[in-house]
């Protein structure tokens, strides 16, 4: 049987991973729930996705002429498995009616570690999930951080210690009220940024510091990472480890003319990918400089779309109907990523 499979908090996050369980040929899409009826509601019931609200809103969403399933508590009854992409830290206020519906949950980066048994990223630790109830998938800059060094440290050299500096989008696209519009703010002021910190809830016990600027731009946020290695390392090395490993894509600057982040998403958009998403990182290849036991990288990281795969696989970990590689190659085939 399918398993069935419920979305809370219809947006930027959920409204893609409900796209995506409609692919899967082992999942079913019960419906999607939202609180307020607007745009992306009227979109979810255009798509035919069945929308749950609820019980108190239910007559907000008929006087906007929206057609709703059932209350939130119908929708989570009818399920297996509910991913949780409400706002941050609503998730968490979720997790008491998860449980006495004694159905899974998959909360995502906004939510703190403790929500969940596992902090997921599939390329690093998918099968510590493997049958858990409650799976937290870290957020887009965690996964772009955790996806490069696990390929580093499981295929190059094991990670001495790691620097990065994290050049946050601003907002995404369709938010209207955030910025800053004409500045680069450090955010948080002080370091470390919490990144280090989200990182060490996956791969245990390296020595790692990160900080981060928010910059005006909607697209991608952009990396620039520093690793020492515990052996000296050869920048073909490096290069091999990266194109060998799914959900990693390298862009050479100096044969594509793509040389920055608008140039990314431009390549998406004219490739008629949908919403111009890029579930890949995106590595420059050109920036990669080895130096001894020294590695220095940088690439972006398409937030809106990156903890997408992660959502699915993390689906198949909890219910313990697929290993690591098969999981991901079925997300993989059936999202259209590159590799
Ligand atoms: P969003 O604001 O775009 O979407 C949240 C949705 O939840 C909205 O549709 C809203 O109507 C709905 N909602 C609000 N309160 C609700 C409630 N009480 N019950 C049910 N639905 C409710 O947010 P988002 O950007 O998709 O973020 C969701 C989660 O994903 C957060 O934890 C965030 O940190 C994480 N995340 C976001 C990004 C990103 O860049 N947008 C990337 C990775 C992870």
């Amino acid at each position: 049987a399918r398993v069935k499979v419920a979305i809370n908090g219809y947006g930027t996050i959920g409204k893609r991973v409900a796209d995506a369980i409609k692919l899967q040929p082992d999942m079913e899409l019960v419906g999607v729930a939202k609180t307020s009826p607007n745009y992306e509601a009227f979109t979810a019931i255009k798509k035919g996705y069945k929308l749950f609200v609820p019980k108190e809103n239910t007559s907000k969403f008929e006087k906007a002429g929206l057609q709703i399933s059932g209350n939130i508590e119908d929708m989570i009854n009818e399920a297996d498995i509910i991913i949780d992409t409400t706002p941050n830290g609503v998730g968490a206020s979720y997790k008491p009616l998860y449980q006495k519906f004694e159905k899974k949950a998959i909360f995502q980066g906004g939510e703190k570690a403790d929500v969940a048994e596992v902090s997921f990223s599939a390329l690093c630790n998918y099968d510590e999930a493997l049958n858990k109830n409650y799976i937290r998938v870290v957020s887009c800059n965690t996964t772009g951080i955790l996806r490069t060094l696990c390929t580093i440290n499981n295929k190059v050299s094991k990670i001495e210690k790691v620097r990065v500096t994290i050049v946050r989008r601003a907002s995404d696209p369709k938010e209207v009220k955030k910025g800053p519009i004409n500045s680069i703010v450090p955010d948080p002021a002080s370091v470390p940024s919490h990144h280090a910190k989200d990182v060490l809830t996956v791969i245990k016990g390296i020595d790692i510091v990160s900080m981060a600027v928010v910059a005006p731009t909607t697209l991608m946020h952009l990396h620039l990472m520093n690793i020492t290695l515990k052996n000296n390392v050869k920048r073909e090395d490096v290069l091999t480890a990266l194109k060998d490993t799914e959900r990693i894509v390298l862009i050479n600057s100096s044969r594509t003319g793509i040389g920055s982040t608008a140039e990314i998403v431009e390549v998406s958009r004219d490739l008629g990918r949908y919403r111009y998403d890029i579930p890949e990182v995106a590595i420059f290849e050109d920036s990669i400089y080895t130096q001894n036991n020294e590695l220095f990288l940088m690439y972006g990281v398409h937030q809106e779309s990156i903890v997408v795969p992660e959502n699915i696989d993390a689906i198949r970990a909890a219910m313990n109907i697929s290993s690591k590689d098969e999981s991901i190659k079925i997300t993989n085939e059936t999202l259209g990523l590159m590799k």
